[in-house]
């Protein structure tokens, strides 16, 4: 099988994981079958003194039976690349202005009904959806992920899921809308508690104490979890949002809360495509797993979760939304579909599709587009350095 299928073309613009390659299955399944009982694989276990140096050919996406502990020397450099690449694009919600959002928000004829209710509906999804990404990466994905490359990267990830939900709290405070109506969308609207509740059920069924790794079934599990969450979740969710905000952006509306989508949207990318490279190593690591019918199961997932997807489109923009449209989305989200089909080496779901929002890739790249919002762009890269002087 040929694991490195990864695609980085457009829609999303991180570059390429330098290096990113698979390495050969059985050295690691063998070692990690005679020594399963060894691995400790919280890194809370007792301090074993006699303990051998760890090689880079102990180290192993689940079920490792090196320690846990030791970062160096690094298997996978794809993993930390991502972790450097997320630390270069730092920023905070509360550096870009609402000024000219609130202004648009209060007046009186800026917006129409129906407008403010797709955008509402917009940031209701988005701001429990953080959270609900947020806790499965700490409450499930860093358990049994056991790479210290990998979690080095989830204690990234999970700091950004914080910065978004702080981008959802400092909209609610500037614009000054409804707190409780905002993050009980997704118990309140039905489209939106559908999506929520269809990723839950992958993220409960690892909540059970006695959930471990280690067999093909759970190992299975596992899998779906990260799927559900990275796949679907942050990889087509997500993107049905961020176009609608974005469109409103490039026609002058709301350009703070499209300015930080923007940089909500790099982050995302990341998080992807992080997800995708997990689950094409725990694959190329565990062969065994990743059979024609689980092949077939993964298909369904991607299926029902763009018929979801449609289904809010259609619930949250019924008249359609400065230059978008449901059948519009439709069209987006099977591309998407598509795309996320080829980044996990499955056979394509829908017919091959135009996207229909090519300016997406363009507004994922800030650098080009900095301008475009005339907003402030800070460069962490850059700056930051301490002056004890
Ligand atoms: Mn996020
Ligand atoms: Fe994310």
């Amino acid at each position: 099988m040929d694991t490195n299928i990864l695609d980085w073309s457009e829609p999303e613009p991180v570059a390429p994981t330098p290096g990113f390659a698979p390495p050969a299955a059985a050295p690691v399944a063998a070692a990690r079958a005679e020594t399963a009982e060894a691995g400790d694989a919280t890194g809370l276990g007792a301090i074993d003194e006699r303990g051998g140096r760890v090689s880079v050919d102990d180290k192993a996406m689940i079920n490792c039976r090196a320690d846990v502990n030791q970062l160096l020397p690094l298997k996978y450099r794809w993993a930390w690349e991502k972790y450097l690449s997320a630390c270069n694009n730092h920023w905070m919600p509360t550096e870009i202005s609402m000024q000219s959002d609130i202004a648009l928000w209060k007046s009186r004829d800026g917006l129409t009904e129906e407008e403010r209710r797709s955008i509402k509906r917009n940031l209701g999804f988005f701001a429990t959806s953080e959270s609900l990404v947020a806790n499965n990466i700490v409450l499930a994905v860093y358990r049994h992920l056991t790479n210290p490359e990998c979690r080095q990267y989830l204690l990234r990830q999970a700091f950004e899921e914080a910065v978004h939900t702080h981008t959802f709290q400092y909209i609610v405070e500037s614009l000054g809308l409804d707190e409780g109506e905002l993050f009980n969308m997704y118990r309140e609207v039905p489209s939106i508690t559908a999506k929520a509740a269809w990723a839950l059920k992958y993220t409960q069924n690892l909540s059970d104490p006695d959930f471990a790794t280690g067999t093909p079934e759970n190992d299975r599990a596992f899998l779906r979890d990260l799927i559900a969450f990275y796949v679907v979740f942050e990889g087509m969710w997500f993107y049905t949002g961020f176009a609608q905000i974005l469109s409103l952006g490039r026609r002058g509306r709301m350009v703070g809360i499209a300015e930080q989508y923007q940089y909500i949207l790099r982050d995302e990318s990341i998080h992807l495509n992080f997800g995708i490279d997990v689950i094409n190593q725990i694959r190329a690591e565990n062969p065994g797993l990743w059979t024609k019918e689980f092949a077939d199961e993964v298909r369904t997932m991607l299926r029902d979760a763009c018929e979801l997807e449609v289904a809010y489109g259609r619930d949250t923009m019924p008249k359609g939304f400065l230059g978008l449209n449901a059948a519009l989305c439709e069209q987006y989200m099977h591309f998407i579909t598509n795309r996320r089909c080829a980044q996990l080496a499955l056979a394509p779901i829908f017919p091959e599709t135009e996207n229909p929002f090519p300016w997406m890739s363009e507004v994922m790249d800030l650098k080009k587009e900095k301008n475009f919002f005339e907003t402030r762009v800070i460069e962490y890269q850059n700056g930051g350095a301490l002056s004890w002087d």
